[in-house]
């Protein structure tokens, strides 16, 4: 894992930061240490200690826009845990609700995700031309949901628990 996730005062995830930086935001008490690498150092002249993975800012940072989180294949499948929106399996594939033949759009709201079987089903037909019901409606993730969607899977892995369930 190379960056580090900063949270907020409010333990709201706000960005991810070098690990230089983390670093250097934890020495100047600015930041305190959530969870650390369990292996890995950070070691320079007066300083040896353990990478941080996970740090939150000491005093709480207002952020006046927050930013949108942009659409992406991967993204749909994590916010949906990869469960079929069909069927509840395991999902592997992204389906348009509206299909793109039908002028259907790459965005939060009109794609879901889906098993290859349920996905090749429904083809190029909306659920209800298809006869199918999704189990959940699609929705637009929280800023907040975008900034761990946007970590890896590694990084996911290796978040606290209580931060990561909603994220994997
Ligand atoms: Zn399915």
């Amino acid at each position: 894992m190379r960056d580090t996730l900063v949270l907020n005062a409010s333990f709201e995830p706000l960005s991810t930061v070098s690990l230089n930086r983390a670093v250097v935001l934890v020495l100047q008490d600015k930041a305190v240490v959530e969870q650390a690498h369990p292996v890995l150092r950070m070691r320079g002249a007066d300083v040896d200690i353990p990478a941080p993975r996970v740090i939150r800012l000491c005093r709480y940072v207002r952020v006046p826009f927050r930013r949108r989180a942009p659409w992406s294949r991967r993204g749909v499948l994590v916010r949906d845990r990869h469960r079929c929106a069909y069927c509840g399996r395991r999902a592997t594939t992204v389906d348009h609700v509206v299909p793109r033949a039908q002028g259907g759009q790459d965005t939060w709201l009109n794609t879901v995700a889906a098993c290859a079987e349920d996905n090749h089903r429904k083809a190029n037909r909306t659920p209800e031309e298809a006869g199918m019901t999704l189990l959940r409606q699609p929705f637009e993730p929280t800023p907040a949901d975008a900034m761990l969607l946007s970590l890896g899977q590694e990084e996911i892995a290796a978040l606290p628990e209580w931060l990561a369930r909603d994220a994997a």
